[in-house]
């Protein structure tokens, strides 16, 4: 079955519960290694989605992650507003004019999103950021894709591979973003960013 704009609405909900109930924690590990507004940011860029989405929630799927793309850049400070950002806007122009989704658009989606953060911040996986879970998620989900599981299949096992990833951002050195100014004292941190995205991915299970 595929997933439609329900799925996507429903996503976004339960993605904004989430960092409104992680906030606090989403902070703490900021403030180990950057400047303690995480959880602050996402909860202000999320509250300004959901204020969004009725006057989009009869559109395109696309239109849709355009929308919340927009309200991110818009209201997120510092460097996750404009990533996640990113993320959303390329989302929605992979997947524009889409009125449900097949497991190869899923893929398109993420892709593009993961694509556009890495690009946006010049990160590659192993510097301590959000990309180090979303590399190996939608590498989980093309495997899981490819081998012809459902879209509830795949979305299981890209949410096991990011949550196994967000541990192995702990021992990392931060080459990128503020955590990158500690140098050496930026590790033994699990970084902010990768456990936010791991919030994102595990909200897209229904
Ligand atoms: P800021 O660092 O500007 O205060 P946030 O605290 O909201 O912004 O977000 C910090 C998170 O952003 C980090 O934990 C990291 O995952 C991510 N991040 C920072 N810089 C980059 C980058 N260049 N590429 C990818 N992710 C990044
Ligand atoms: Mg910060």
């Amino acid at each position: 079955m595929p997933a439609d704009r329900e799925c996507v609405l429903g996503w976004l909900r339960r993605s904004a519960d989430v960092l409104h109930q992680q906030r606090q924690a989403l902070t703490d590990l900021d403030a180990a290694i950057g400047d303690a507004d995480h959880g602050t940011n996402m909860d202000r860029g999320f509250t300004v989605v959901i204020e969004r989405l009725p006057g989009v929630a009869d559109k395109d799927i696309g239109t849709i992650l355009k929308t919340v793309g927009m309200a991110l850049v818009s209201t997120v400070g510092g460097a996750s507003g404009p990533l996640y950002g990113t993320a959303f806007l390329r989302a929605g122009a992979a997947l524009a004019d889409k009125e449900e989704l097949q497991p190869d658009d899923l893929v398109a989606g993420v892709a593009a999103a993961v694509e556009g953060i890495m690009q946006r911040g010049r990160a590659q996986a192993g510097e301590k950021t959000m990309v180090d879970v979303l590399v190996p998620a939608l590498a989980a989900l093309q495997g899981a894709v490819q081998a012809g599981k459902t879209i509830p299949e795949a979305l299981r096992v890209m949410d096991a591979a990011a949550q196994a990833a967000v541990p192995l951002t702990i021992p990392m050195l931060a080459t990128k973003g503020r955590a990158s100014y500690l140098g050496e004292r930026s590790i033994g941190h699990q970084d902010p960013g990768a456990t936010s995205s791991a919030l994102l991915i595990h909200a897209m299970i229904g």
